[in-house]
């Protein structure tokens, strides 16, 4: 159970004090009644008062912490939002980056902010399973214009039956904006979370190096190594037993480059976006702008590329403008006719797409009950739009069973 305090009601007059400082939970119906039914006589002699002595009693809001604004992080504070009544959590939600998305990020050009790529994740595919299982939230992105159907040629992919992709006119970050939006929660970007301990049955967090703040409820969306590398008594917190099994996550690694050009520049391919399954090095091209369908003559076009897991993996260690030019020459081999784009972005993917879940995807997993301390997020399920879905569903779940 989370214990949601109620302060005593604060003294109606000069000379009315309270006794004691905690109490149990109560209304304003279980006040005492005799000075009730005083203040309501001094309520009627000077009606003025009555805007001001009401309400007597509010409650404490828990104070919960999302870490990570990434799709799981903001779609947490959503739910949480719509299925608990207003009043009852304060969510606070917090990210090292400097904006929304995580692995679903959108990068910006330093030229022109209107020129833009999806470094991470490009499009949304909706399998046939989910599609009535979440209709309400894919329903809710398209009538907001935040998903549009793919309709750009992408040659080489490999489609399952009855699947749907859809993409993202504003960049892929615009899911986790939409849903933090629709949160109205306090979002804090630049704060990197270092260490967790537990103090006076609340959460101490501590973050950037020299800050700290306490909290009811913690809920973690990184990816699990970076759950690991955390400090404090979160480390004797996780059991021998969910150590070994968030040790047993994995994921793939892999660089993406986002090269973007003047308004203007012509790019010539007859697909929005291929994958290449004989090269060593390059694994997807996109054109980003015709992929999401926003092609203009204002706007300069952007081309993602994104590397192979091998060439991923064999180079994660290397200086990101090493491997930079790397890419590009190979680059130069596909796409000879390519013209020079006036900024470039290397984006180095540690933790890419889950290769091997939490054991029996639960979706999410309880490290601490009182306070409660969970974690979630792709890790626990599938790098899927359906897959940090559904681990936010079951952080809420968890997090109501505590209530
Ligand atoms: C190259 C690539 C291609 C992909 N392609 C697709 C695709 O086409 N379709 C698809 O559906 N999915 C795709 N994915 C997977 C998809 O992006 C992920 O499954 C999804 O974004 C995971 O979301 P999340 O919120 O669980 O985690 P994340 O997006 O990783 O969010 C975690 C957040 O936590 C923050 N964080 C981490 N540590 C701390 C800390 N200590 N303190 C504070 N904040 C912290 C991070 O900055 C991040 O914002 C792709 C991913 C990559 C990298």
């Amino acid at each position: 159970m989370l214990h949601v305090s109620v302060p005593p009601p604060p003294p109606t007059g000069g000379s009315q004090q309270q006794g004691g400082s905690a109490c149990p939970a109560r209304s304003v119906s279980q006040l005492h009644k005799p000075r009730r039914k005083r203040r309501e006589e001094k309520e009627e002699e000077d009606p003025a008062r009555l805007t001001t002595a009401l309400p007597a009693v509010a409650p404490v809001m828990a104070r919960v912490l999302v870490v990570g604004a990434g799709l799981t992080g903001s779609l947490c504070a959503a739910l949480l939002r719509r299925e608990l009544p207003q009043g009852l959590l304060r969510i606070v939600v917090w990210d090292k980056a400097r904006g929304a998305g995580g692995r679903m990020s959108t990068s910006r050009s330093s030229h022109d902010p209107r020129c833009s790529a999806d470094l991470g994740a490009q499009y949304i595919t909706c399998l046939p399973d989910y599609a009535k299982k979440h209709q309400s939230f894919y329903e809710d992105l398209v009538t907001h214009s935040v998903l549009k159907p793919l309709t750009a040629p992408i040659e080489g992919v490999q489609m399952k039956d009855g699947a749907e992709n859809f993409v993202t006119p504003q960049g892929i970050s615009s899911i986790a904006k939409h849903y933090l939006k629709e949160s109205g929660v306090d979002v804090r970007y630049t704060h990197q979370v270092t260490h967790i301990f537990l103090k006076d049955g609340k959460w101490q967090v501590g973050f950037n190096i020299d800050s700290s703040d306490q909290f009811d409820v913690v809920i973690l969306t990184m990816p699990v190594p970076q759950i690991l590398q955390l400090r404090g008594d979160i480390k004797n917190i996780i059991n021998k037993s969910q150590r070994q099994q968030l040790e047993s996550v994995s994921y793939s690694s892999r660089f993406a480059l986002g090269l973007f050009y003047e308004a203007g520049t012509q790019i010539n391919a007859p697909w929005a976006a291929q994958y290449i399954s004989d090269n060593p090095c390059i694994r997807f091209i996109s054109i980003d702008n015709k992929k999401r369908n926003i092609e203009s003559p204002d706007i300069g076009p952007s081309i993602v590329v994104h590397t192979s897991v091998a060439f991923g993996t064999g180079h994660l260690e290397w200086d990101k403008q090493k491997v930079q030019q790397l890419i590009l020459d190979e680059l130069k081999n596909i796409m000879p006719s390519l013209p020079k784009p006036e900024s470039i972005k290397c984006q180095r993917w540690r933790y890419s797409q889950v290769t091997q879940a939490f054991p029996s995807s639960p979706g999410q997993i309880t490290l601490h009950t009182k306070p409660l301390l969970v974690c979630g997020g792709d890790g626990f399920i599938h790098s899927t739009f359906d897959g940090c879905l559904d681990s936010a569903m079951s952080i809420v779940e968890a997090l109501k069973s505590s209530l």
